[in-house]
């Protein structure tokens, strides 16, 4: 015999249900089959709702009619597929059993709210219909069809709503050698019956335990539990989308990943399949031929060490300490006792080897219950102050790593902890398993799934992928798109997946989590309907637990530079090719270095400086190797470096500044390049990276104009005005000719102060041959001298910068 379980959604609607029963025929035709089923998807909900809402006074039609409909829609889809079936019949009873609840719990209201036995019989009738509609498709395929009715058959102790059953009393009343072997067996999850012959419920999700009872009591060869996933997975496959199917695990392990929180089993399953050796295989309804996951008691050395990461939510800590502990005799007996007395279950502890402290995890259900018993227990230490008052941690949840092979592995814990702190979570506790199958951590409940995410990545070494969220759509912006749309498959080889989920202009933003396709992103940026805010891409992350997601700001936005500490506390990694954070007040400048270092997040603006010159990396690196910088000098500006080494040709500034806007190296209004504003941001950020606690008003700035020269002029009136300049430059030119020089615009770091302006260098210096646009850095330092380490290459450009704001992109991956 062997016994098959179908959850909520393998009888979901007509095809599931007619699909769940022709699995169940199948296995009957070989051997004698027994289903167990749940009740349809979503109907157990709406009945515990209907409870809520009788208990609150709140009006219940609306839950009513919509699990009538979910039957109704089974019924008709059944009654398509063979008109022998009796939908009649079984849509009164349909019928009778909702008007049935609807009377029952009309008797009850906020002041007199429905009693634990009248909410179990109420949430369980969902199983009851589901059975009664199995019946009745057998029934019209002509087979007999055998009902264990475990209100009767299955003896629960415990609680109404939470309740466990007991194996041997059960076995002898289901009493198997009584069943017709020609019977299809059926049985309703979720309940049995307690020794008054009350209805009890088994806990949420616990058909699955119903299964393995009925297995046990029949001796069955297997128990199924048919799902809407292929198995158990390292990790639950909504939370992971690449967790792995695991072929096998042992009853021990199944166990423990089910009590620390993974779904696809109840809890209480295996121990009753253990006892008697049945194994257990977990199946898809929606893919019966995909083998599953069996679980037997086979412990298997060549397996994975870790089988799997959960995560268990709604826990709350209670820690008992104070300073009259140490001394007290069998103080952890007496709190567990308290807490076994009270029936509360407790999940997890940990003590301080010092003794003055026990912690441990309770749900958070039984937290209020648990606090008055220790109050009740301890009231007399408490009193006394040998005991501090209970401290009590809520909204917490437990991440487990669970696996047999653990005990024989190291590094695990280091691997699992290391993930968490990258993953920024705050570690409240942690405990090991006896047998050494799991290790726990308490975190709080909000970061719980970034938690298993970072984890799964670390112990899984699975696909390593970058969330970029994109402000600045422009044409470093939409080059660094391509770039990244272009290296999917370069980078997918090397087992990273870069995800573009949000892409923002100064109106719109594209936001999916998920990622965006970046096939059409101009339209649909162009068609996009959300407006764009700052506080929208931050929820877009937190809602949904985004995993080290990444701010790429490719705008010269001040605003947007201004909010880079909301998005570093916020879990976001920045980086920019923007200048104006970094040359903010210095007091800003502080913060951000503080807030990245807080929340382990990395700032990245490899591209302030040199656009895709590795210029910051390699200075810090210097300095961090104890170098220091005694003298800059720099060329930091493509469209100066081209002007300068023009007019070495002979060719007047009016000429050469026409000619570089002509191409494009200038922006719009040449202006903006030749009042050296720009050479001296990127000079106060070498300044300020090379240790000088500077403001952008203390560089000294020599401008290329004269001061205010065309000032209020329109750039078109400049132009015209800019041959006045060119008999001085001409001159300027030549003095410096004559002593074998020509002009650069330099920007200079020396003893402590920050200068832009012309300068003659000579053929010795290394700035001498910079020119066409080349950006060119020569940093003198303790170590580099007298020869300077020298940067040199195109500071400038769209596909540069882009390819350096990828480049910091990846380093993300270090972190
Ligand atoms: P049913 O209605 O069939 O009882 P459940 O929703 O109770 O189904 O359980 C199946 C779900 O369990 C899956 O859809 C999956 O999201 C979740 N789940 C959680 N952890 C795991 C895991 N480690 N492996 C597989 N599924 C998991
Ligand atoms: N239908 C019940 C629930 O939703 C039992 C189960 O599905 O296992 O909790
Ligand atoms: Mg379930």
């Amino acid at each position: 015999m062997r016994v098959l379980k179908f959850g909520g959604t393998s009888l979901a609607n007509p095809e599931r249900f007619s699909q769940a029963g022709e699995l169940i025929l199948q296995a009957h035709l070989k051997d004698q089959a027994a289903a167990v089923l749940s009740a349809p998807a979503k109907i157990t909900n709406y009945l515990v709702a209907l409870v809520d809402k009788t208990n609150k006074g709140e009006d219940k039609q609306q839950d009513l009619q919509e699990a009538k409909q979910i039957f109704e829609n089974i019924l008709v889809g059944l009654k398509q597929r063979n008109a022998k079936f009796d939908d009649e019949k079984l849509r009164q009873t349909v019928q009778q059993e909702l008007s049935q609840i609807e009377h029952t719990l009309s008797l009850f209201s906020p002041q007199t709210p429905c009693p634990d036995n009248i909410n179990a019989s109420v949430i369980s009738r969902g199983e009851k219909l589901s059975i009664a509609i199995m019946a009745g498709w057998f029934e019209a395929q002509g087979y007999q069809v055998h009902i264990v009715d475990p209100v009767k058959q299955l003896l629960a102790r415990g609680e109404y709503l939470e309740s466990s059953v007991d194996i041997e009393e059960s076995t002898k009343r289901v009493n198997a050698p009584a069943i017709p072997k020609q019977s299809v067996v059926l049985m309703a999850g979720f309940t049995a019956g307690n020794d008054k012959g009350e209805l009890m419920v088994l806990g949420r999700n616990g058909s699955d335990y119903s299964a393995a009872v009925l297995a046990a009591c029949l001796r069955a060869d297997c128990c199924e539990i048919w799902t809407d996933v292929d198995g158990v997975y390292t990790c639950d496959p909504r939370l992971v989308p690449d967790a792995r199917l695991l072929e096998t695990m042992s009853y021990q392990e199944a166990m423990e990943l089910s009590y620390f929180g993974a779904k696809v089993i109840h809890p209480r399953t295996i121990a009753p399949i253990a006892q008697f050796n049945i194994p257990c295989l977990i199946k898809n309804t929606g893919n019966p031929s995909a083998p599953g996951t069996l679980i037997d008691g086979n412990v298997r050395s060549e397996t994975l060490q870790v089988k799997g990461i959960t995560n268990l939510n709604d826990v709350v800590m209670f820690n008992v300490s104070g300073p009259g502990m140490q001394g007290m005799v069998g103080m952890a007996a007496r709190v567990f006792d308290t807490m076994s007395k009270a029936g509360i279950s407790v999940i997890l502890i940990t003590q301080s080897s010092s003794e003055y402290s026990i912690s441990f995890c309770v749900p958070k259900k039984s937290a209020s219950k648990a606090k008055s018993a220790l109050k009740r227990t301890f009231a007399t230490e408490l009193a006394s102050g040998a005991l501090d008052e209970i401290e009590i941690i809520d909204d917490l949840a437990i991440i487990s790593v669970v696996g047999d092979g653990m005990r024989k592995s190291r590094g695990i814990a280091a691997k699992f902890l290391t993930a968490l702190a990258q993953a920024n979570v705050n570690i409240v506790a942690i405990a090991q398993g006896s047998s050494e199958r799991s290790i726990s951590t308490v975190v709080p409940q909000n970061k719980a799934i970034e938690g298993v995410k970072a984890t799964h990545r670390a112990l899984f070494n699975s696909q390593q992928s970058l969330r970029v969220f994109l402000i600045g759509a422009g044409g470093v912006g939409s080059e660094l798109l391509d770039q990244i749309a272009h290296q999917q498959q370069f980078l997918a080889d090397k087992n990273i997946a870069i995800r573009v989920c949000g892409i923002a202009n100064s109106k719109k933003v594209l936001l999916n989590v998920d990622g965006l396709d970046l096939s059409n992103w101009r339209e649909d940026l162009a068609n996009a309907k959300e407006s764009f805010s700052i506080r929208r891409v931050i929820d877009a992350v937190q809602d949904q637990h985004v995993l080290n997601p990444i701010l790429v700001d490719c705008t010269s936005n001040q605003e947007i530079a201004d909010s880079y500490l909301h998005f570093l506390n916020a879990g976001f990694h920045v980086v920019t090719p923007n200048k104006k954070a970094n040359t903010s007040s210095l007091a800003y400048y502080h913060q951000l270095r503080a807030a990245a270092l807080n929340n382990q997040r990395l700032f990245l603006y490899d591209t302030n400086v040199g656009a895709g010159l590795p210029v910051i990396e390699n200075l810090q690196n210097l300095l961090a190797a104890g170098d220091e910088v005694e003298v800059f000098d720099g060329i930091l500006s493509g469209s100066l470096s081209f002007i300068f080494g023009e007019l070495e040709q002979g060719k007047s500034l009016s000429e050469v500044t026409r000619l570089a806007k002509e191409k494009g190296f200038t922006e719009p209004d040449p202006r903006d390049d030749l009042s050296g504003q720009d050479v001296a941001r990127k000079l106060l950020i070498l300044a300020r990276e090379s240790g000088l606690e500077l403001e952008l008003s203390d560089i000294e700035v020599e401008g290329v104009l004269p001061k205010d020269f065309a000032k209020g002029k329109s750039t078109a009136e400049f132009m015209a005005m800019l041959p006045e300049l060119d008999a001085e430059f001409a001159k300027r030119v030549k003095a410096a000719q004559d002593e074998g020089k020509v002009l650069r615009y330099v920007g200079q770091i020396k003893q402590g102060k920050c200068k832009v302006a012309i300068k003659a260098v000579d053929a010795e210096d290394p700035l001498y041959k910079v020119k066409n646009g080349e950006n060119a850095l020569a940093f003198y330092t303790r170590y580099y001298s007298p020869i300077p380490l020298l940067l040199r290459g195109y500071g400038a450009g769209n596909n540069v910068t882009a390819a350096g704001i990828f480049a910091d992109i990846l380093r993300t991956l270090r972190r």
